[in-house]
Parts: structure tokens; sequence; C-alpha cells
């Protein structure tokens, strides 16, 4: 039953509405006679404050209200994937619908396509007994996406009858007789953005998301299921970094929410994410991707959903048993969207006129990612990992954003304007970034890459920290005042930065380092400087260990390619002759 209010007053995208009594929280209402889509986002008494997710022109006081009696939610089935969304989950299918005309007021959009016929297979057999989560069939979505058709949750029993065959998402597919009886399922399935979607239990995040970018895999790694920030003052090479992530980490599925500063931001994204090509399959990356854009045009409060619309679908995917990650871009444009609706609600003002509850908001966004053991009878893993951008004004990390979200994440890419300004790419500062998972994910460096390989990475990161002090010298009083032991770190800390860390994500080769590659090119560095420390000892002149002929190969391995790692041997034996050498 309709249950219905009238607007006491409209202030921008909130509307305060009385004769609400009957209503819940969250509730999902339709507003004035355009039927503008809300969200009860206060109640007191028989008043709710709505947000409403389309511009208010035209609304008045004394206008309906017809409360739905459903929380937000988005649909969840095939058609997921290549899918454009605005924040609340109604698809931008044209560009032109984003950069040009806005989707009309009110309309009823359905966020998938409810025609479209899919070809279900069937997995699961009649008589089987199934739970929730457990997979009744599948529908090859994408060439890259097996997407599951699993039962829903709150749902088990055993299966009556199953149909393989071409369906839309609302046509039965399968017959579960429960104990409450028979349940028809189809291959849609709703949920709430405001709920994480149940799990059986979170495990410890320690096996590493490769990424294949030298600077994050080897000084700064994430986790399957961690959650990261980074920072993205213009210029700095966040896109790329992001594109990076999203092309070569290995992540079955890539969610991207983007909340635009200027329209045209968004624009750059839309059109450039479709143009991306998967490394791994040729395939386009949409192909296994979800984007979610939020324009300058649209009302903030679109925003404000957007990333709980964004994490529902990685939830979605993750219960399927796969590694999802999600990046959200920025999750500044998304706070001043919750401050601005803040303000409206005459809420008290905490620190630059954020609300009090930024903090417990961007965290109830960070906490839904992780690895966890999903619902279902095979006992599958599957994670969603994070990865949000913060772009503070003047890049003052001091800001609440910015503070709210290091609070919350463990891993803090630190992209710095002066590295990009000296062309050093990708500018992750290695000084600034951490990662809180390195001492977690080294068992699994260990066991995968050997005993050497933590060893090798502290030894690379002291030379850098090295590197900083002593440039300070260097400023004061020269190179020359450096000793012969001073010198060799300054050279080899260069080398880690030029021939290591520098990486070409527009080189065939570069782009993408596998972890034993990272390992080769690592020891040769640090082999170098050992066999040159060694030298020194041997009283060889600085300058002639500095000038060895096989520095020149040793800064070339980065284009080494994976199929010819045995190369590096080759480079290790010049190496140990010329340095012996000198003292012979
Ligand atoms: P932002 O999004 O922070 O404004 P971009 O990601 O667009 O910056 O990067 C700006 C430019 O820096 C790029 O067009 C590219 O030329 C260069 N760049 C950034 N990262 C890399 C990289 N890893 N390798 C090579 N060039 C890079």
């Amino acid at each position: 039953m309709a249950k219905t209010g009238k607007i006491i007053k409209v202030s921008g995208p909130l509307i305060v509405a009385g004769g609400m009594a009957d209503s819940k929280m969250y509730d999902v209402v339709r507003v004035g006679k355009q039927r503008l889509i809300g969200e009860i986002i206060e109640l007191r008494g028989d008043r709710a404050s709505i947000q409403v997710y389309e511009e208010t022109s035209g609304i008045g006081p004394g206008d309906e209200v017809v409360s739905t009696g459903m929380a937000l939610s988005v649909e969840l089935g095939p058609g997921l994937i290549e899918s454009i969304f605005d924040g609340i989950q109604r698809p931008l299918t044209a560009l032109k619908e984003v950069t040009g005309d806005r989707i009309a007021r009110g309309v009823e959009v359905k966020s998938l396509d409810h025609e479209k016929k899919w070809k279900f297979n069937a997995t699961a057999k009649v008589g089987d007994k199934v739970t929730a989560g457990d997979e009744l069939g599948f529908v090859q979505e994408t060439p890259i996406v097996r997407h599951k058709i699993m039962v829903p949750y709150g749902v088990e029993g055993e299966v009556l009858e199953i149909r393989e065959g071409e369906y839309t998402i609302d046509e039965i597919i399968a017959k579960i007789k429960t104990q409450n009886g028979i349940r028809e399922l189809s291959m849609i399935q709703k949920w709430s953005i405001r709920k994480g979607r149940p799990f059986v239990e979170k495990l410890p995040p320690d096996i590493p998301m490769v990424t294949g970018q030298r600077v994050i895999d080897t000084f700064f790694p994430i986790a399957k299921g961690g959650v990261a920030a980074v920072p993205g003052p213009f210029g700095s090479g966040k896109t790329v970094v992001q594109h990076q992530l999203a092309k070569w980490a290995d992540a079955d599925i890539i969610v991207y929410v983007g909340c635009g500063e200027r329209g045209n931001e968004m624009t750059d994204v839309l059109n450039e994410f479709p143009k991306l090509v998967d490394p791994k399959t040729n395939q386009p990356l949409m192909k296994r991707t979800v984007l979610i854009a939020n324009t300058s045009d649209m009302p903030v409060a679109a925003r404000e959903a957007s990333i709980y619309t964004g994490i529902t679908i990685a939830e979605y995917f993750r219960d399927m048993g796969y590694n999802v990650a999600i990046m959200a871009d920025s999750t500044s444009r998304w706070a001043e969207a919750l401050r601005e609706m803040s303000g409206r609600l005459e809420e008290m003002p905490g620190e630059e006129g954020y609300p009090a509850y930024l903090s417990s908001r961007l965290a109830e966004f960070y906490e839904r990612a992780g690895i966890a053991k999903v619902l279902g009878s095979k006992g599958l893993v599957g994670s969603i990992t994070a990865i949000g951008a913060v772009s503070p004004p003047g890049g003052d990390l001091s800001e609440p954003v910015s503070q709210a979200t290091l609070r919350i994440v463990k891993v803090f890419w630190g992209l710095s304007a002066q590295l990009a300004y000296r062309r050093h790419f990708p500018a992750i500062d290695w000084l600034q970034s951490y990662s809180l998972y390195s001492d977690r994910l080294s068992n699994w460096y260990s066991k995968n890459l050997g005993a050497e390989w933590n060893g090798l990475r502290h030894k690379a990161m002291s030379i850098l920290q090295e590197e900083a002090t002593l440039e300070e010298i260097v400023r004061l009083v020269g190179m020359d005042a450096l000793g012969p032991k001073d010198r060799l770190t300054m050279e080899t800390a260069k080398a880690i930065r030029e021939d290591y860390l520098h990486q070409n994500a527009f080189h065939e080769t570069d782009t993408f380092s596998s972890l034993k590659k990272q390992l080769r090119m690592l020891k040769l560095i640090i082999t170098q400087y050992n066999l040159s420390n060694e030298a020194l000892r041997q009283r060889v002149d600085i300058e002639d260990i500095i000038d060895i002929s096989v520095k020149e190969k040793i800064g070339r391995a980065k284009y080494i390619e994976e199929k010819d790692l045995d190369r590096f041997d080759l480079i290790e034996e010049e190496l140990k002759k010329e340095i012996a050498a000198l003292w012979e």
C-alpha cells in the first residue's frame, strides 16, 4: 500500500515532508508529480528528510511524497558487466546521455536489461540440496566473465526443476523445494545498497594482489581484500596508475566509481576506459568492468549513494568467489556531497564543515572490502580490494577527508607532483608511501619468491633512505665531500630509482613485471652493490667501480621479456667477472 505525505520544504536536493510516520529510514520515495526518486535519510516523528537523486526544480510545498516501502536497492544479475550506471544504478548506455542530454526526470528506468535473453547453463541437477550462494548455473556474460547464477540469500532446499536455455533475467530458471514451500528463482537478485551482503567469515589478508607495478609490489604491496588510498594532485599520474591497476592487477572484475569534479573529468573516464584493452585476454577491458559515473551536472545526492552502489555490485561478484577490485575516484568529491547534504539538514558541522559522521561513513564503505569465505557449500573464497583516490585541495593531506581516509586504509601510495615534474613515473613517493600489509605478506613472498626476497627489498629501501640523508649533505657541501662508500650508496640509489622504480606504462615490456622478474631485477642491482662494496674493501678506486660497462645492461634489464628471464643469469655472470677483474 502506498503511504503518502506532503512536502513542507525544499532545499536543493533535500526536501522535508510531513505525514510520513508510516515510513522507515532509507525507504525509497517518489516526490511530486514528476515522481522524482528520493530516499529517506532522517525521520523525526512524522517528518522525513529526503535526499532526492534528481534535480528538484519545479517541486514545492504541498506536493505529494509517496513511500515505496522499499530500500534503495541494486539489481544484480547478467547485464552488469560492461554497463555504465549513474550513482543509483540507472544505465547510461550512450555517452551522449552523460555529456549531452540529461535523463528525463522521474522516468522509471530499469537498471538491467529485462528484455534480453541470456543462455543459462545449468550446473545444478534436480534433487541437489542447495543453500544460499550455491551455483545453480551460469551465463557466459562476456568472453571473460562467467556470471554465476547463485541461490539467493535466505533460500535453502532441494532443486525440483532446473531449466537450461535462453531466458530473460525475470523468467524462472529453477524451482527449489524449501521448508516454506516452493521458491521459483530467476537470474536477478535485488540488494539494498546500504547493507553489506552476507558471507561466512572474513579471512586474514595475507595474499598479495599482484599488480606488475614494481614500486607497488616490491615496496608497498596491497593484499587481496586490502584497502588503499592514493592522492591525486593534478598531472601526477593518477589516471595512469588507475588504468595500470585495472589492466594488470590480478582481479577478475573491476568496479570503477567515478565522482568527477568537473563534467569533463568524468567524460574522460567514460571515453578512456572503454578503449583500454585487457592484456590477459586481448578483449576490451570493459568485458570485465562495471562503471559507475557521477558527472557534475547530476545532483550531489546521487554521488553520496554511488560508492555504496559500487561496493554492493562488488560484493555480488565476490560472492561468486571472484577477486574484485573497486576504485573510487575521488572520495573527496563524495565527501563534499556528504557535507552539502549535512549542511542542508542543518546538522552541527564538524571540521571544515564536514559532518561528524564523515569518518564512520567512510569506514562503512572501506569495511565492506576484504577477503572472505563466501556463502555456499563449496567454501569458496572471494575478495574485494578497495582503492580510493583522495583529492585534497592544494594537495594538503592534513584536511579532514584525507585524515579520515588515512586512519582507515592500510596502504598509502603517495603520488608526488615533484616526481611527476621530474618525469619519474609512476610518481609514487617511496619515502612517503607505506603498506601495513608488508609484514603479513612477507610469508607469502618468502614461500613464493624465495627467502632472499624480503632481505633484498629491505636493503633496497634502506639504500633509498640513506640517499635522502646523503642528499642533504651533498646540498650543503657538494658531492666531493662524500667518501667512496657513500658515493656507492648514491649510485646504487640512482639505479634503484631509474632502473627499477621508474616504469614506463606505455612500453610494451616494461608496463608489467611479474614478481619473478622483479626479483631478478632487484637482485641484480643489490648484487652489484654488494660486489662493489667488496671491491672498495680491496681498495679499488670508486670511479672504476662506478664505470663498469655491464652497468648499461643492468639499466636495460627492465626491457627483458618475461620469457627470457634466463638472460639475467648471463648479466649476473658478466657483472661478477667484471668487478672481480678490477682487483685481480
Ligand atoms: P593525472 O590523472 O594525475 O592528472 P595522468 O595519469 O593523466 O595524470 O598522467 C599525466 C601524464 O604523465 C601522462 O599523460 C603520461 O604522459 C605521464 N605518465 C604518468 N604515469 C606514467 C607512467 N607510469 N609511465 C609513463 N608515463 C606516465
